[in-house]
């Protein structure tokens, strides 16, 4: 049974509660670009902080890097990008629209009754015709071929390009990794389904570099440490898969492919989130020829040189934040009450909010107590504090967010310094001391739970 299609449904939350918002939209909005509110950047962040912490500090053979968006056009000639970055086009000279060539089975005619492109009588398509996803640009006030730059359509080749220079300075021995985090534009074809396709959005990659040879241990490795990544997440383990790339499917330099597909539900099913690829010395080889600047890695302590091959991991911040999204999002039926709730069930530590605050009253010195509260608490977490309307209905406000905690001041608070810790998934309450309130969350969050629960609470 195919999981439901929550894609309408969570644009609609999105919005409303300020996670994406369509770009510029009030001038009708920009294809297939987003921006990301205030709920949306803190979430963004937070996944950008995990992948970060897990992929450079907690590691000490891999270094960061924040390579620029515009590099030497030469970049592009090396990696292949200006000849091949490229995908078949057609287009419909009845409707004007345009399609991939090798996904007119997945398209639908914009012309009613819906049907594939190709399938009403005066469709004309025209034939397939190649069209490259760089976005160009001039450097400079002279529009002139010269000056052409490139918006990089992936983060990888800055990697490849400071190989030496990030070896150099760190005297990492092979094998070692360069990872870094940056934005990446693709004039897409058809881009679509909210933000899984978008035509500027941000990658997470690492290189790894490795000596040939021993390539295909390491890629073995970096395939389960990557999928443990997404668990990690909270991501359930049922919609997670790995997808081998068929010869086919397989770039000609590289030696083996994998992508890790994740289950959106609805007609989108599984489809690519991360891909871990075996880059053979593909890169630093065009480099190394295009720059006539050598590349090779000098082992002293066993008298050898060499290209290392490149194992790389490369996954999109947002399409990772759509996953995490749709997998979040539950509509629950809550006992004694006649109205369900809408439940974003984030990991607390990709939580965009850690806390609520709520005063039961605004009476009795119960706003005072709870705003004190509120502010020593955002010195650690972001907090909200909302004092408007009845208590479920506020509960039921950050559970739409998704905030893991909410801690409600009520008549005893303020006469014994005690607050109720409420925990968003099993809705179960605990009462601690005000002054442990700070301790218990980190503790909590410190655990790493993927569930907000009263029940796992030391
Ligand atoms: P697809 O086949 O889906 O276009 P790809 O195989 O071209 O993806 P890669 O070049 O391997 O993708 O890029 C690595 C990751 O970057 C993908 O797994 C995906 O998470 C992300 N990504 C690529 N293109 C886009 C895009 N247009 N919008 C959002 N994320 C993207």
């Amino acid at each position: 049974m195919p999981r439901p299609d929550v894609l309408e449904t969570l644009v609609s939350l999105a919005k409303r509660r300020g996670f994406i918002f369509q770009s510029s939209e009030i001038y009708g909005g920009t294809g297939s670009v987003w921006d990301y509110g205030p709920l949306g950047v803190e979430l963004k962040n937070n996944v950008k902080a995990r992948w970060w912490n897990a992929m450079v500090r907690e590691r000490d053979d891999v270094e960061g890097l924040d390579a620029a968006i515009l590099m030497h056009p030469k970049v592009w000639e090396a990696s292949g990008h200006v000849s091949g970055f490229s995908d078949p086009l057609v287009d419909c000279k009845a409707c004007k629209a345009r399609f991939r060539a090798d996904k007119l089975g997945d398209a639908v005619c914009p012309r009613k009754p819906s049907k594939q492109p190709g399938e009403h009588a005066d469709c004309q398509l025209t034939e397939p015709r190649q069209f490259n996803l760089m976005f160009k640009t001039f450097i400079g006030p002279v529009e002139e071929s010269a000056s052409v730059v490139y918006l990089r359509p992936e983060t990888a080749q800055g990697i490849f390009v400071n190989f030496l220079n990030v070896q150099q300075a760190t005297r990492q021995k092979v094998p070692f990794g360069i990872a870094q985090i940056g934005k990446a534009f693709r004039n897409e074809i058809t881009p679509g389904n909210f933000i899984f396709r978008t035509r500027e959005f941000e990658q997470m990659e690492m290189q790894f570099f490795v000596e040939p040879g021993t390539d295909m241990e390491h890629f073995e490795r970096w395939k389960q440490t990557r999928l443990e990544w997404h668990l990690g997440l909270g991501l359930d383990r049922d919609r997670l898969a790995f997808h081998q790339h068929t010869d086919k499917e397989l770039a000609h330099y590289a030696r083996a492919a994998f992508d890790i597909n994740f289950d959106f539900g609805g007609t989108l099913g599984f489809q690519e989130i991360e891909g871990v690829h075996n880059r053979s010395d593909f890169d630093l080889r065009q480099h190394q020829e295009f720059s006539s600047k050598k590349l090779e890695y000098v082992d002293q302590a066993n008298n050898k040189r060499y290209l290392p091959y490149v194992i790389e991991t490369s996954v999109g911040v947002d399409r990772v934040t759509l996953a995490i999204l749709v997998n979040a999002l539950r509509e629950e039926a809550v006992e004694g009450e006649q109205e369900g709730r809408t439940v974003m069930g984030f990991h607390p530590a990709l939580a965009p909010i850690k806390a609520g605050v709520f005063p039961l009253t605004k009476k009795d010195g119960q706003p005072e107590m709870a705003e004190r509260l509120a502010s020593a608490l955002r010195k650690r977490f972001p907090v909200f504090y909302d004092e408007a309307g009845a208590i479920g209905r506020r509960y039921r406000r950050q559970d739409e967010a998704g905030t893991p905690f909410g801690i409600t001041i009520d008549s005893d608070s303020t006469a014994n310094d005690s607050v109720t810790i409420r925990f968003r998934d099993d809705m179960g309450q605990i009462r601690v001391a005000t002054s442990r309130v700070a301790e218990v969350l980190g503790r909590y969050l410190e655990a790493d739970h993927a569930r907000a629960d009263s029940r796992l609470v030391e």
